[in-house]
Formats: C-alpha cells, sequence, structure tokens
C-alpha cells in the first residue's frame, strides 16, 4: 500500500468546482485500492491575495515542499504570481500537454494523439521588461544551452516512454531569432543525434499552428519554448474539444505540478458547468508521474480508471455543456466516480 500526500490548490473563479471534482475523485480511490491520499488544502492565487495580502503564501510553499506531488485548481488575476513562482522555485522545467482525440466530441480528426513538450523556466516568462522611456518597452528573452538541452532529453525520453509513432519535432522561429532560438534549435539537434531511432525533425512556429490544424494527427512530440509552446498546446487542446479536455504537469527532477490548461474561466464561474474532466485527466497525470517516480504499479492503474472512466461517458454521449452536453459539473463528477469501480 502506497500513501501520498498532496497539496491540493483550490484556486479562484472554476477552480473550487474543479479541485471538488478532483478531491471526490481521489477519495473515492482512497477508498477503493491501495493507493491511498492525504489531501491538503493550500491558499493560493486572489483568494490567499484577499485572505493574506500575497498571491503565494510562504505558508503555502512550505507545505508543498512537504508534499509528494501538487495539484492545482486556475487562479485568476495573479496567476503569473502563483504558476511562474512555483515553476521557478521548485525548478518545473518541463510543461508538459497531452492532446488526445475522444469519443463523441466532433473535431477536425478523430486520431489525435500528441503531447506538447514546453520548456517551462526561461524566454520571455522571467519578466525582463523595462521602459526605454515612457512609450517604449523593453522585453528580455533567455535562452540557454542547459535549459535546452535537459527540455530536448524530456522530449526525447517522453516519445520513448509513449511509444507510439516515436517522432519528435522542435519548434521555433530560428529564422527570425537567430540567437536565442539557434541555439535552441542546435541544441535540439544534438540531442536527437543521441536517439536515432526516433524520428526528428524542425518547423518554424507558424508552420507548426498551420499544420496542426491540418494534419494534427502526424504530430507526436511537439518540443518548443516557452511562449510558444504556450500557445500551441492551446490551439492543440481545442483540436481536440476545448480547454476543458485540457490537461498539464510541470514536472522537476523531484517535483511535479498539475493543473489545467486554462484559466480560472471568470464567466462559467459558481454556475456547476465547467467540464472538470480538465483537472481529473490531470490528475490522471499525477498518478502516473507518482507511479513511475516510485515504481507503485496500483498508482499506475488507478490513474487509467480515470482516463477509462471519462471515455466511458463519452462513449455514452454523457457530457458537460461546453462539449455539446446537458451534465454539469457535479453530475459529471459523480458519473466518473460510479463508472470508476
Ligand atoms: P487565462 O488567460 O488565465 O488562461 P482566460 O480567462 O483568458 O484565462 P480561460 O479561463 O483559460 O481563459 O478560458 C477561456 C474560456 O474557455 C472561458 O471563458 C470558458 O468559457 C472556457 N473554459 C475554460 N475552461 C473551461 C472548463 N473547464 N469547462 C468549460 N469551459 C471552459
Amino acid at each position: 500500500m502506497s500513501r501520498y500526500n498532496i497539496t491540493l490548490i483550490t484556486g479562484d473563479g472554476i477552480g473550487p468546482d474543479l479541485t471538488c471534482s478532483a478531491k471526490t475523485i481521489l477519495e473515492t480511490i482512497n477508498d477503493n485500492s491501495n493507493t491511498k491520499f492525504t489531501i491538503d488544502e493550500v491558499f493560493a492565487g486572489d483568494n490567499a491575495v484577499r485572505k493574506f495580502g500575497k498571491a503565494l503564501p510562504d505558508s503555502t510553499v512550505d507545505k508543498i515542499r512537504k508534499s509528494d506531488a501538487c495539484l492545482k485548481g486556475p487562479v485568476g488575476e495573479s496567476a503569473a504570481d502563483v504558476i511562474i513562482v512555483l515553476r521557478r522555485l521548485f525548478d518545473l522545467y518541463a510543461n508538459v500537454r497531452p492532446a488526445k482525440s475522444f469519443p463523441n466530441i466532433t473535431t477536425s480528426s478523430n486520431n489525435i494523439d500528441l503531447v506538447t513538450v514546453r520548456e517551462n523556466t526561461e524566454d520571455l516568462y522571467l519578466g525582463w521588461e523595462f521602459y526605454a522611456d515612457e512609450n517604449t518597452v523593453i522585453s528580455l528573452r533567455l535562452t540557454s544551452e542547459r535549459a535546452s538541452r535537459r527540455i530536448a532529453e524530456y522530449a526525447f525520453q517522453m516519445s520513448i516512454l509513449r511509444n507510439h509513432k516515436r517522432k519528435v519535432v522542435a519548434v521555433h522561429k530560428a529564422n527570425v531569432m537567430r540567437k536565442g532560438d539557434g541555439l535552441f534549435a542546435r541544441t535540439c539537434k544534438s540531442v536527437a543525434e543521441k536517439y536515432p531511432s526516433i524520428e526528428y525533425s524542425e518547423l518554424y512556429v507558424d508552420a507548426c499552428a498551420m499544420k496542426l490544424i491540418r494534419n494534427p494527427e502526424e504530430f507526436d512530440v511537439i518540443l518548443t519554448t516557452n511562449l510558444f509552446g504556450d500557445i500551441l498546446s492551446d490551439e492543440a487542446a481545442q483540436l481536440v474539444g476545448g480547454l476543458g479536455m485540457g490537461p498539464a504537469a510541470n514536472i522537476g527532477d523531484d517535483f511535479a505540478l498539475f493543473k489545467p490548461v486554462h484559466g480560472a474561466a471568470f464567466d462559467i464561474a459558481g454556475r456547476n458547468i465547467a467540464n472538470p474532466s480538465s483537472i481529473l485527466l490531470s490528475t490522471k497525470m499525477m498518478l502516473e508521474w507518482l507511479a513511475y517516480k516510485n515504481n507503485d504499479k496500483d498508482a499506475l492503474k488507478q490513474g487509467k480508471r480515470i482516463e477509462d472512466s471519462i471515455v466511458g461517458l463519452l462513449k455514452e454521449n454523457k457530457k458537460t455543456k461546453d462539449i455539446g452536453g446537458e451534465l454539469s459539473t457535479q453530475e459529471f463528477t459523480n458519473l466518473v466516480k460510479y463508472y470508476l469501480y
């Protein structure tokens, strides 16, 4: 039997609806399998600013540090003060965002199964912006060989682990950003030489955005920089049914944080209509990561149950509103729970 200590960030907007759903499913797994959880709910985001005057209170960081993994609901206006800081504090350098076709969700292709592996610590996300004068801003973009190499290694390992199409495409804009993306492209290429069994190619980001619309089923692993990965992974999520179906993982060597790809979606907050699949599939990714880290076959099995349960519901056309159904967040969660065991 394994027991994992999970920190749960409730978040803002639809965050409480989604994390309540994830908690229900984790508690169901806890009650029916050998994979057990202690769930510690912590504050971060706009609600923490109101309560503690700080988006990421020290007590939250301390608790996350002591936990095995963190599951995070979306955060509102203060998102950058939470997720970007957590990525830096825990060196969560790989942002992994799968996009897979689901039954009964109408999209351009029924055969999409790709994952975006996005560098998570550099690029424009360091917030190095300066006023040159009142009307001119200079934004600095960081690219290092070290960060490019470790994300490239991660992407190739991911392609091997998936054992799907065994293809990695490095996406950049080295024709314009010759030095920064030139370094990224060169480094990816040199890592590719270590993996002759994986097909390697490169695309400029604009060409990749087009190809994702035209031939999404041709992709396996998309390896890219921070900002391009943010945009391309939202595009990929849209291709398989929208943000409500999009999970994500922020992974480092020792720790990982799991969250939906989308934001707090204030337009639908408090209405019990958000699609919890994004956080439930993130929970599945968390179980997978814990399973590989701890050599825990049962955790892997329980994670798979979450995905199977969601797929089973979609096959029966049981869906939330965003993907053409009628079920509320709570009704969908209860059905996932029912189908789990
Ligand atoms: P951010 O800039 O922080 O990513 P945003 O407000 O621009 O956030 P999102 O919150 O990511 O955008 O979502 C955009 C829209 O997609 C929302 O307004 C909402 O209508 C829809 N949406 C997002 N997540 C879900 C979900 N889980 N279920 C249903 N609809 C969703």
